[in-house]
């Protein structure tokens, strides 16, 4: 029957299927030798087990950011994404 409204946005943990809410998270980086912690970033976040995952949408900023700081001499980098 009709009048089932569906509950789309609600996104599940993949580790405790606990719900996901939107929130900024600082994401360690390993690139080869190397430590980049990219803060603030826009993240979906599992209200249970707290693990946080990267939204897709931010992705492909996220990487040219860590294509950049692979460039630098320094063995740790701490950067804001918003500025980044
Ligand atoms: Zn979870």
């Amino acid at each position: 029957m009709t009048g089932k409204r569906e509950k789309s946005k609600v996104k599940k943990c993949p580790l405790c299927c606990g719900e996901m809410y939107d929130g900024i998270t600082a994401i360690p980086f390993l690139i080869g030798e190397k430590v980049a912690v990219i803060k603030d970033v826009p993240s979906e976040i599992c209200s249970d087990c707290n693990e946080a995952y990267m939204k897709s949408s931010v992705v492909g900023k996220v990487e040219s950011v860590l294509d950049r700081l692979e460039e630098l001499h320094s063995e740790i980098s701490i950067v804001h994404y918003e500025v980044a």
